[in-house]
């Protein structure tokens, strides 16, 4: 089953234009022979072979590779690899064939082709583990992924022959995956028509009436255009600039985003579109200086609005994209946005990464670094196995989508980041180690929390110390993928260290009491310090929420004891009351927990501390005893609704101390110099304990914020409040419950 005449012909006409195009990019007898003899292995291979559509196979390798010489702008290789990107999959021939008939790098680039389709063909439901594979698949050489971004436009310009499962799976991806990466590589007619493709197919009732309204209005939309254009044509001209001058029209899919954001009809969109001016510029100024003399020859013309100018030639966004963008008051009171830039910047609008190349010895520019970094960037989180993939994802997608701003550091330096990132994040962007130890910042100049949404343009100052360590509450403030793991990693390893320096100390307080540390004694304690299993247990103790000072005394609790999950609290029982045992040593125990043992559990409405006059309420559903201040305001909600769950014996804490409890206390006062330290000084110097985490900020000589503090009971918890009042400046210290 060969190729009928109809085929042929067919596939000679689109074999041609192929050729044609190709005039473009071969230099040389050897060129020509590359492709040709790809073209005739592919003809081979596919033969007898037709689309859903009934086409011939051989019609979409064909179709790739002219998408990836005239849209994309790539080479001779590309071409080739395109021309093969199915055979491996679909046919007989293998990668060795491969390397044997076209050499290794012809063999390599096909190989990631065949990988990435891999993927998209199997059949995982989890979508995004399935994305996670296709982005390790990313291959060192950018143009798998151009071809591959090819590929998947042809697919979905045929889409229509596609049964309706398939068309939601690919539409799917493709706004998934495929639209964020060709913007992200810069080509951006490709990324809107995929995304519009996107659309027609999974919302075709929206996108025919926009399409629709958007032919209606043509007419008057042109005769504005015209209107608006005329004074600066005949400025242009007198100017003798070689340019070309254009009103671009929004695509449909951004149009129908936009009106989904904003929640407005079509009609109130009043930037449906732009004027583009595109121009030859002289060898001499520079580029920029030919862009803002055209900038200003028509804000001669129309006022600009002054926060709607963005220099994206000083400043090129990390695609590689460069533009003069400025909104000025057109004719009839209408904001109009104007777009100038030279035809080498057009280019790579149009054609992204690809273009750069055809610039590269022609311009110093520093893109192609962006480009890098950013693939850079991808490669370490995908080295990264601590992430799930949801996160992984989630991550990457943003640092695909997200807008930019740039902010400075203290010598100046501009730094992009991302739009929502936060001086952390800023922090980490410039070293993991200043992430790591970052306390606060210096916004331009002035001191603000290390939380502070970062605006473009601003300089900043890192605040760092040497004891400060990353909080697991980091992981909300940050947006940025790199500072995100950093974290991650840090708390990771903290916590790895934790357990080793916990596991030592109670090693070597057990040793000091003579005990020997072996797995009964260790299942008798770890439930007594509120743990879980051994890790958690030496993890607190090496984070020092559990002091080991009375161990003794801990161990020495009759096993018999009922209160074992949460040892400070228990209700005394009259008639059951057991002896001790007396002896020093744990006895050999059998089951050391009854069935009928209350398990205590603190709620979280009020947080009760050792000291504090506590109530128990029976939790019906678990059983479990609920601990609530005695003054709590749920406790009284839960009394009037549901009485007869109240414990009714007194519940107390019992006389150990040995655990620590978080609390927060906040503070306010008149801001003065010193005041941090003295604070700290109180906190930590006179009473011995644990800061968690100080976060004060001031503003107008006022100063608000809050200590996080590990304590053991109420009693020293009243005693250190009462010694932060008396430090000059303070005016309130409560406590408060976070
Ligand atoms: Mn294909």
């Amino acid at each position: 089953m060969g190729y009928t005449a109809e085929d042929e012909h067919l596939i000679k006409e689109k074999w041609n234009d192929l050729l044609l195009s190709c005039t473009k990019v071969c230099k040389n007898d050897e060129d020509w022979n590359f492709i040709k003899r790809a073209f005739f292995l592919a003809k081979e291979a596919h033969e007898g072979v037709r689309r859903r559509s009934g086409e011939p196979y051989l019609l979409h390798p064909i179709a790739v590779a002219q998408i990836v010489i005239d849209e994309i702008g790539l080479g001779v290789k590309s071409v080739v690899a395109s021309l093969l990107h199915d055979v491996v999959e679909d046919t007989e021939y293998t990668v060795e064939d491969m390397e044997r008939i076209f050499g290794p790098k012809i063999a390599s680039m096909v190989d990631g082709l065949t990988k990435m389709s891999g993927v998209f063909n199997a059949d995982i439901s989890e979508q995004a583990e399935y994305f996670r594979k296709v982005l390790l698949t990313l291959s060192d050489d950018v143009r798998v992924i151009l071809i591959k971004i090819a590929d998947r436009l042809h697919n979905m310009r045929t889409l229509g022959s596609m049964p309706l499962n398939k068309q939601i799976k690919i539409t799917g991806e493709t706004i998934y995956l495929f639209a964020p990466l060709a913007y992200r590589l810069g080509l951006y007619s490709i990324k809107s028509e995929l995304e519009d493709l996107c659309m027609k197919y999974r919302f075709p009732q929206q996108y025919a009436e926009i399409s629709q309204k958007l032919q209606e209005s043509e007419a008057i939309r042109q005769e504005f255009i015209d209107k608006f254009n005329a004074p600066i044509i005949a400025a242009l001209n007198q100017d003798n600039i070689n340019y070309e001058i254009s009103g671009r029209v929004k695509s449909i899919y951004s149009i129908w985003s936009k009106m989904q954001r904003k929640q407005i009809p079509f009609e109130e969109i009043y930037d449906l579109f732009a004027i583009r001016i595109v121009f030859k510029p002289l060898p001499f100024p520079s580029e920029k200086t030919q862009c803002w003399q055209i900038y200003s020859t028509i804000t001669d013309i129309y006022t600009p609005k002054p926060d709607r100018l963005r220099d994206w030639i000083s400043m090129p966004k990390a695609n590689g994209y460069e533009a003069l963008h400025s909104t000025v008051m057109g004719p009839d009171g209408v904001w109009v946005e104007v777009q100038i830039r030279t035809q080498r910047m057009e280019d790579i609008a149009e054609r992204g990464f690809a273009a750069h190349w055809k610039y590269k010895q022609a311009t110093i520019s520093q893109d192609e670094d962006e480009f890098d970094k950013w693939l850079k960037q991808i490669r370490s989180a995908l080295n990264s196995p601590t992430e799930n993939a949801v996160d992984f994802l989630d991550n990457f997608k943003l640092s695909l989508y997200m807008s930019e701003i740039v902010a400075f550091t203290p010598k100046g330096e501009s730094r992009k980041m991302p739009f929502g990132a936060t001086a952390l994040d800023f922090a980490y962007d410039i070293h993991s180690k200043i992430g790591n130890s970052a306390i606060s910042a210096k916004i331009n100049h002035k001191l603000e929390p290390i939380t502070t949404q970062i605006n473009s343009g601003d300089q900043i100052e890192i605040i760092t110390a040497d004891n400060a360590r990353p909080k697991p509450e980091w992981l909300e403030i940050v947006t940025t993928a790199k500072a995100k793991q950093a974290i991650k990693s840090f708390l990771k390893r903290e916590r790895q260290n934790n357990i080793e320096r916990g596991m030592q100390m109670l090693e070597e307080r057990m040793n000091s009491l003579n005990i020997k540390l072996s797995g009964r004694v260790l299942r008798k304690i770890i439930p007594i310090y509120d743990s879980n299993s051994k890790e958690e247990l030496y993890s607190k103790i090496g984070a020092g929420i559990v002091s080991l000072d009375n161990l003794d005394k801990v161990l020495k609790t009759n096993s018999k004891n009922k209160i074992l999950k949460f040892w400070t609290l228990f209700i005394p029982q009259k008639e059951e009351e057991e002896q001790e045992d007396g002896g020093n040593e744990i006895a050999p125990e059998k089951e050391t927990e009854t069935p009928s043992a209350p398990q205590f559990q603190i709620a979280e409405c009020c947080k009760p501390i050792p000291g504090e006059k506590v109530v128990g309420y029976r939790d019906p559903a678990t059983g479990n005893v609920i601990v609530h201040k005695a003054t709590c305001d749920e406790l009284n909600r839960l009394a009037a609704q549901f009485g007869k769950n109240i414990v009714k014996e007194e519940v107390k804490w019992s006389q150990h101390k040995a655990m620590s409890y978080l609390v927060t206390v906040e503070l306010r006062g008149i801001d003065r110099m010193g005041i941090l330290l003295d604070l700290a000084k109180i906190v930590s110097d006179d009473f011995n304990i644990n800061i968690r985490e100080i976060n004060l900020h001031s503003h107008d000589g006022i100063f608000e914020g809050g200590i996080s503090l590990y304590v053991k009971d109420a009693e020293s918890l009243h005693a250190v409040m009462d010694k932060i009042r008396k430090i000059k400046g303070i005016e309130s210290v409560k406590r408060t419950i976070s």
